[in-house]
């Protein structure tokens, strides 16, 4: 460490042997004295890790039967503009269509089944409005959504954050459908939510454009049908929505939380696999043997399939949301990546704070 602190000092930078550098820094060091200097993303990292216990991430969705799946919603949108009610109102729609008396818990997360061209089609949704949650997912690499369902306020228009959501769904490429909300009150004007959209690259159909608009009114429960049909339509013009439902089971932590009487629960979506009742599973730093799993109405279900969200019970800690989790053979591989994995984040948080505890030592002199 010493000399590689004369070294950047000869380049023209001080720093200290504790400080962390940037990649770009590092790049610079490694050529000036000769060595090729491999810089390592966390995704990449995990994938070497996982590498040591013969698991390739890849190489399960080569080999394996690929099954249609429900295209995965979230809902965006400027605050009050009724994203919860909406996803209310999509839920409760489907409840009483459904099983008649189901108690519907909240997990982060459920799945709606919607008549669709003489089919029963599933969409998930992820319960958790608002773009952080769309955000914090997609900073730990999960790519969980298909379709954005931006909810534009008939009787406000476009505002901060509907650009804001709008320009999340872009960057991350996912189609979007407008539901525009509240045209029951009087003063709604559903034609201007159009027309201030197209300013933004989205236009209607109706105008000649190719993203859907909805008219809907969530609180008294208008429209809904209609918008799990724009939802699918969608999906099928714009997305190859397949995953493999052999193999064992990959997906995403939604949300998670520490209940007083079960335990570490997770709400863990389904990518690719099947996840069954008995599994030993890996999710972030978090492990554990699923002892049961409930689906959003809280019945147990035995396997949940791709695109399935499930309430898990068993987990020994409680996972982050965004954090992947894998089935694996057995308790024992399981255990041991988690452990890397908080060994791993345990190091990388004390390499941050000392940095940050130099570089403030450095301000105030
Ligand atoms: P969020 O902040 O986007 O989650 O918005 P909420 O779902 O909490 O709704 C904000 C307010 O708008 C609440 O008082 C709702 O009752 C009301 N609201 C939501 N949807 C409708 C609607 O379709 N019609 C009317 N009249 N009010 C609505
Ligand atoms: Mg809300």
């Amino acid at each position: 460490p010493g000399s590689l602190v004369q070294e950047m000092f000869n380049l023209g930078e001080m720093v200290t042997a504790t400080q962390s550098c940037s990649d770009e820094t590092l790049l610079l060091l490694g050529e000036h004295l000769g060595f090729d200097v491999q810089i390592v993303s966390p995704e990449d990292e995990d994938r070497e890790l996982l590498a040591q216990f013969n698991i390739d991430l890849d190489a399960v969705v080569a080999e394996e039967r690929l099954v249609s799946r429900a295209p995965v919603v979230t809902v965006m949108g400027h605050v009050d503009h009724g994203k919860t009610k909406l996803l209310d109102a999509i839920r409760k729609a489907n409840v009483v269509a459904g099983e008649a008396g189901g108690i519907t818990q909240h997990i982060g997360a459920y799945q709606v089944h919607v008549p669709h061209e003489g089919e029963d089609r599933a969409v998930t949704f992820i319960d958790t409005p608002g773009h952080e949650a769309f955000t914090a997912m997609r900073a730990r690499g999960a790519q969980v959504t298909d379709i954005v369902v931006l909810v534009v306020a008939a009787d406000d228009g476009v505002m901060p954050q509907t650009i804001e959501a709008l320009n999340h769904a872009k960057a991350a490429d996912v189609p979007i459908v407008v539901a525009v909300n509240k045209v029951d009150k009087p003063e709604a004007n559903p034609d201007k939510v159009r027309q201030q959209l197209t300013e933004y690259g989205l236009v209607a159909e109706e105008y000649g454009g190719d993203t859907m608009f909805v008219n809907v009114a969530a609180k008294p429960g208008i429209g809904i049908d209609e918008l799990l049909e724009a939802v699918l339509l969608t999906a099928d013009a714009s997305l190859e929505l397949t995953a493999p439902i052999d193999g064992p089971a990959q997906g995403v932590a939604i949300e998670a939380h520490l209940d007083k009487g079960r335990g570490a629960v997770a709400t863990v979506l389904v990518q690719k696999g099947t996840l069954r009742a008995g599994d030993s599973i890996v999710a972030g730093g978090a492990h554990g043997r699923v002892r049961a799993m409930l689906d959003e109405n809280g019945n147990q279900v035995a396997e949940a399939g791709p695109a399935r969200p499930v309430l898990v019970l068993g987990l020994t800690a409680v996972p982050g949301a965004g954090d992947t989790f894998l089935a694996a053979e057995d308790d024992r591989t399981v255990r041991q990546i988690a452990e890397q994995r908080q060994a791993r984040r345990r190091a990388a948080s004390f390499a941050n704070s000392r940095g940050r505890a130099t570089l403030e030592t450095l301000m105030e002199q």
